[in-house]
């Protein structure tokens, strides 16, 4: 087997929770009748808290397989929510410390702005799907038919402009409910999580945010990063963990045989 059939992991089987949820159900039915309502509600709060709980565990594989990690000694920058105005400085960022990146687009914000995508593209990074509308509030709770257009839609934006679809996908949030599989199935996409991240959310501090990054830095990491934020510090913090795997004297490249 090859690296790249190791490193894509297309989800088999997307319905496969379908069976569990009906029998966890019916159990917590048998609860409810054989030992009555006191026991038979912690069965039933228990049995949703099961299904429910994975859906906010970035790297949990419950709903789908995840990369989290990827072989070798180089380390995975991904870079989430472009493109954006910062997008051509990270781009020189990259290239002043000879790093390579994947940048996980939102669909409507490539549409907009093609030519920074085929620039990413020029310059050696990849390019992959992070929904349509990056809908960060209410992703989580999509249902069949909206997840399904919010994957194929921004699958097909990056495959016109880029000439081939992309190969990688990262739920928005790192939020995976029980719809995104089947769509992963459909357009033989591999979910992406992370194994380093800094918390860069609202009024982050950019040094706090590397040295949380820094704390996971090392060989196989998949490290996540954002570009266009509100708070515009995230061109310091990349510069900060290209500083920081130069320090650890880490390579940043795109896994292996892929893109
Ligand atoms: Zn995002």
């Amino acid at each position: 087997m090859t690296v790249t059939q190791t490193l894509h992991r297309i989800p088999a089987r997307p319905w496969r929770w379908v069976p569990w949820l009906v029998a966890s159900q019916l159990l917590v039915v048998l609860v409810w009748w054989q030992l009555g309502w006191a026991w038979g509600l912690v069965a039933l709060l228990a049995s949703h808290a099961l299904f429910v709980v994975p859906v906010f565990l970035p790297n949990s594989r419950f709903y789908a397989p995840v990369l989290s990690r990827v072989p070798g000694a180089a380390v995975w920058l991904t870079i989430d929510d472009g493109p954006s105005e910062e997008t051509p400085a990270v781009l020189d960022l990259l290239d002043r410390y000879g790093a390579k990146a994947t940048f996980f687009m939102v669909g409507e914000r490539a549409a907009a702005r093609p030519e920074l995508v085929r620039e990413v593209l020029r310059r050696g990074h990849g390019v992959a799907n992070h929904s349509q509308s990056h809908p960060q509030a209410r992703f989580w709770a999509l249902g069949p038919g909206e997840m399904a257009r919010e994957i194929t839609a921004c699958q097909q934006v990056l495959a016109d402009i880029a000439g081939t679809p992309p190969r990688w996908y990262r739920s928005v949030v790192g939020m995976t409910n029980p719809f995104v599989a089947a769509a992963l199935k459909r357009h033989q996409l591999t979910r992406v999580g992370w194994s380093a991240r800094g918390f860069d959310g609202v009024g982050c501090e950019p040094q706090r945010v590397v040295q949380r990054i820094a704390r996971n830095l090392g060989p196989g990491a998949i490290v996540l990063l954002h570009e266009g934020a509100a708070h515009g510090h995230n061109l310091a913090i990349i510069e900060g963990v290209l500083q920081q795997l130069r320090a650890k004297g880490l390579q940043a490249r795109l896994p292996q045989g892929t893109a």
